[in-house]
């Protein structure tokens, strides 16, 4: 059957796909990578289902195709029959009866054709991935659509990451994936950052233990996975520059590192051009790249996309055929029909919109920062996304601050600990989401937090 579906629609791989020997590839080069040697075992031995094989073929298939296989329920028995959901402007989204039939039914899992297609249009012209470094057996950047990009996240560390692994991340980082990654019984290696990202320095100074002449013999205590937010990162708000970014790929290339570049405040970088991603550079298909709509379309339809080498995107999508199967139709259909109608052009231009709203907030939280912490607080203005990640002065603590007293007077922020690897370490930071509040209600907080600074310092 496998056959049959590749035949038909060249999507469907199975983990031969990524078979191989098993000792890695040294430093990659065109072709040069062995994707066997990252995937745990669950990964390995998750097998396509042949329920969801179908599925997609059906997907691809002609109306006059009878399909007496499947147990996909009757849509007509179903209480819905069509929707058409205002825009503001006046437009709506319409999802008549025959789209709302596709709408309540199961799809494939790699994402319903038209939005796959069309994002992978818009990656191409983002990115433009280097994805003739991919030979030609293991193909090329492939794309699925997950619920959320944390679904990706999820799926990804399964398949990467055993227990035990040493997984590189700068820390302090994404409470989302500390929660996924944790569990896994992993060793989290923190590489030094401040607020321009990841630091290659340390990274290098970090990855010289494992020399990768001595790869046979080190084993499975060679890292093999680099987990980064490029973005406007969550906590810290900072981005990565461009030769930051370089560095960590080649020291990537020459230590065989997978990287996840986590990018959910990709669309929300106050300044263009917009920063060259690590899949813009992956030469070697070593780069799994997540996106999100969350901060972009709506966070509660959940529509996240995982980017990079054939061989990985579809293994990822074995992990969701045994979970959720796929990201709610309805969902995609929705956020496919508006996608096409605004063609690219009109999604930039929404998105010019939504990057004006958080620059006009970032600059108010700063003038408020400015007016009431300056003398007890430090702070990078950030250059993506929706945070700012302030260092009280003379606290050691703010989980102390927070939870005991942030409450009296009326204020409430992230203690910067919940970041860290080991959450119980003292964090003189705090985080605080330009995105919700107005500006006077964040002035007001600001003056609010001196407040209790200033209390704590002097008790
Ligand atoms: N990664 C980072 C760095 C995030 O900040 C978030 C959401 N806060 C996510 C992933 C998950 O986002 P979503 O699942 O909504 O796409």
């Amino acid at each position: 059957m496998r056959d049959l579906a590749a035949k038909h629609c060249g999507k469907l791989h199975g983990p031969e796909s990524i078979a191989g020997d098993d000792q890695g590839s040294g430093a990659g080069s065109h072709g040069s990578m062995n994707y066997a040697r990252f995937l745990t075992a669950v990964s390995a031995a998750r097998k396509p289902s042949p329920i969801r094989i179908l599925t997609e073929l059906q997907q691809r298939s002609p109306p006059s195709l009878i399909s007496l296989a499947g147990g996909a329920p009757n849509p007509n028995t179903f209480p819905f029959q069509s929707a058409s959901i205002k825009m503001k402007g006046g437009d709506a989204v319409v999802l008549d009866e025959p789209l709302m039939k596709r709408a309540l039914q199961y799809s494939g899992s790699y994402g319903i054709p038209e939005l796959v297609s069309w994002m992978k249009d818009l990656q191409k012209s983002l990115h433009n991935p280097p994805t003739v470094g991919y030979s030609p057996e293991r193909g090329q950047m492939e794309m699925c659509v997950t619920t959320g990009s944390q679904e990706g996240l999820c799926k990804i560390f399964e398949m990467l990451v055993n227990s035990g692994d040493n997984v590189l991340l700068d820390a302090p980082t994404y409470s989302g994936t500390l929660a996924a990654l944790q569990p896994l019984g992993c060793n989290l290696i923190n590489v030094a950052s401040d607020h321009h990202g990841m630091i290659p320095a340390d990274l290098r100074k970090l990855l010289a233990r494992w020399d990768p002449a001595e790869a046979q013999k080190l084993g499975s205590s060679i890292p093999r996975v680099l987990y980064t937010i490029p973005n406007g990162g969550n906590p810290t708000g900072a981005s990565m520059t461009s030769e930051r970014k370089q560095e960590v790929y080649e020291l990537a290339r020459k230590y065989n590192l997978l990287i996840i570049e986590d990018d959910p405040y990709y669309f929300l970088q106050f300044q263009k051009p917009w920063a060259p991603t690590f899949l813009s550079m992956d030469e070697d298909g070593r780069v799994l790249r997540t996106d999100s709509f969350s901060k972009i379309l709506s966070s509660g339809l959940r529509i996240g996309f995982v980017t990079g080498p054939k061989p990985l995107v579809d293994h990822v999508v074995l992990h969701i055929q045994a979970s959720t199967m796929h990201t709610s139709t309805f969902t995609q259909l929705m956020v496919s029909q508006l996608l096409h109608s605004w063609g690219p052009e009109g999604f930039l231009k929404h998105i010019d919109g939504v990057i004006e709203f958080y620059r006009s907030q970032r600059n108010a939280m700063l003038s408020s920062a400015d007016k009431w912490l300056k003398d007890v607080a430090e702070w990078h203005p950030p250059m993506a996304g929706m945070f700012l990640w302030i260092k009280l002065k003379g606290i050691k603590d703010t989980q102390q601050l927070i939870m005991a007293r942030a409450l009296e007077k009326e204020v409430l922020l992230v203690p910067g600990g919940v970041f860290n690897i080991n959450s119980s370490d003292p964090c003189p930071y705090v985080r605080a989401a330009f995105s919700l509040s107005t500006p006077q209600q964040i002035d007001e907080a600001f003056r609010r937090l001196a407040d209790l600074i200033k209390d704590a310092i002097q008790v």
